[in-house]
């Protein structure tokens, strides 16, 4: 199809100092960063669909920093110091996306977090319990208050059948992905970053000023690039450890006097499900076919919807009758380590990739931190 780029459109829509590729939550605090640490600079965030297409906008809206078998876990692989670091930097990246955009603009709902474990994971619970202190402890100097603990009242509260234990966590919260998001793109808009969409990038080349970015649009100009296309990125740089990693959800028709509140954990963080409103979210099972779900495909498959509906059914609401009203894929991006990747890739050339599952804890700070690479290099 013919351009028909005008003059005006390329030294204006087309020319940048830098164009962060990727308008998730990272890319677009990557853009709000870097204009708040220097508003001269022309910032242009291109983004391949009309909404933003990966994670931010598909997720579960968990505000979360772990659950307790999910810390012990990482304790044990990371050590003790680098764990606390990371704890630490996923409370405080929830703290920078409040003091972002707002409680009331994220819906953001302080309703406590559960784990909750079956009658033959009775075992399992009982290790977890055994550290329950300890982990309070380790955690202290962060928190300033203890983190977990048990309320087995709580499991007939919410209506759980067959569970018959369970570690409250009073300091997680819910929050709404799609107002996160929109008001993210407004905060952006009032910055004066501008946003490029259906502009799919395919590849970039070296100029003598920067870089020329090839996209279905015409030809992009900019000075430096922010790469931010977390689990999409594999084709660009084959030799970083991104896996893409897909997650399906899935959310209930209205449930009349539904009793679940709050955001809840199961099989180590493998299942997760939440009340949004009225309604039952629930999502995971990317562990019963691995291979499957390291795609960056969207998509839904018979097993893991099997296994989503039958929790529901059996554990969750079983005692209401229920419809699913729509259900989605989004597509994360991991690796060995949990830290994600934020660097120089080459001269002018950033990345800033890869949440690890855990992008609205970490994905405010993870943008704060390439804009502040990104205005070094200014
Ligand atoms: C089902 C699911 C549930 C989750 N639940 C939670 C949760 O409860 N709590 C939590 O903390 N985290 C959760 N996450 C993880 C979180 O959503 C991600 O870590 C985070 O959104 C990643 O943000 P990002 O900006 O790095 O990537 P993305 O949001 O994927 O953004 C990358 C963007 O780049 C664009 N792009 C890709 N290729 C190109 C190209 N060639 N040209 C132009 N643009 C391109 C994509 O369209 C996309 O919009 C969940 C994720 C999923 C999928």
């Amino acid at each position: 199809m013919e351009l028909n780029t005008s003059y005006w459109e390329q030294t204006s829509f087309y020319q940048s100092d830098v164009v962060v590729i990727g308008a998730g939550i990272v890319g677009l605090n990557t853009a709000i960063a870097l204009k708040k640490l220097q508003p001269t600079l022309k910032i242009t965030i291109v983004e391949r669909s009309s909404l933003p297409a990966g994670a931010s906008t598909k997720n579960a809206g968990f505000a979360c920093f772990g659950s307790l078998s999910e810390m012990i876990e990482q304790e044990k692989n990371l050590g003790t110091d680098a764990w606390l670091n990371l704890v630490e930097k996923r409370w405080l990246g929830l703290q920078k996306l409040i003091s972002i955009v707002g409680k009331p603009q994220l819906d953001y709902q302080a309703f406590g977090g559960y784990e909750i474990f079956k009658s033959e994971e009775k075992d399992f619970f009982e290790s977890c319990v055994a550290q329950l202190s300890r982990f309070n402890t380790l955690l202290a100097p962060i928190f300033k208050q203890p983190v977990f603990n048990l309320a087995p009242d709580k499991i007939t509260a919410f209506g759980l059948k067959d569970i018959p234990f369970l570690i409250e966590n009073k300091l997680e919260a819910q929050l709404h992905p799609g107002k996160m998001m929109q008001s993210l793109m407004q905060i952006a808009g009032s910055l004066g970053i501008h946003y490029l969409t259906n502009c799919n990038v395919s590849h970039w080349e070296k100029t003598n000023t920067g870089f020329h970015i090839f996209s279905n649009l015409d030809i992009l100009s900019t000075n430096k690039i922010a790469v931010c296309t977390n689990a999409f990125s594999s084709k660009w740089f084959p030799e970083l450890d991104i896996k893409p990693g897909r997650g399906q959800v899935l959310i209930t028709s209205e449930i009349s006097n539904l009793k679940l509140k709050g955001t809840f954990h199961y099989d180590q963080g493998y299942y997760y499900f939440r009340n949004v409103g009225n309604r039952v979210l629930i999502g995971g099972g990317r562990h019963l076919d691995f291979k499957a779900e390291q795609t960056t495909k969207f998509g839904e498959t018979p097993l893991v919807q099997a296994h989503l509906r039958s929790l529901l059914k059996n554990h969750i609401i079983p005692e209401v009758p229920f419809k699913i009203d729509k259900s989605w894929s989004g597509i994360m991006a991991f690796g060995e380590t949990l830290n994600p990747l934020i660097i120089e890739y080459q001269e002018n050339l950033f990345v800033a990739l890869r949440c690890n599952g855990m992008g609205i804890a970490i994905g405010s700070q993870t943008g704060a931190d390439l804009a502040q690479i990104i205005y070094q290099k200014t």
